[in-house]
């Protein structure tokens, strides 16, 4: 382990705080679209519903909620604070603006340099 105790401590509050905001505004908008849909419908009202999560306004609440899921699990396995191409210490200045890093800077910006 190359972080000290405490910063993760720090880090794992702030992704659990953020965890419960983001289930709450899900949560809200997921009630949202069940009140628009017909719940007889079973399975395909959930499809439907599922589908207007992952398409509205709440996508990246979805993504931020998955990305903090990982890092949470990475946490769990002391991985958390490095970098999952290179193995590299991810800097915790990096961390703390965002608390779900799962690279480091250069191999963030090589991925990015990679994407279409
Ligand atoms: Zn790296």
């Amino acid at each position: 382990m190359s972080k000290t105790n405490s910063f993760i401590e720090k880090m794992k509050k702030n992704l659990l705080a953020r965890k419960v905001e983001l289930q709450a505004i899900l949560t809200g908008s997921n009630q949202i679209v069940n009140d628009t849909q017909v719940k007889d419908s079973g399975d395909e009202a959930l499809t439907a519903s599922m589908d207007n999560l992952q398409s509205s306004l709440t996508h990246t609440e979805v993504e931020e909620l998955n990305e903090i899921n990982s890092a949470l699990s990475r946490i769990e396995h002391n991985e958390y604070g490095l970098c999952i191409d290179c193995g590299e210490t991810i800097a915790e200045k990096r961390l703390e603006h965002s608390p779900f890093s799962a690279r480091c800077i250069v191999c963030q910006e090589e991925l990015e340099q990679h994407q279409p």
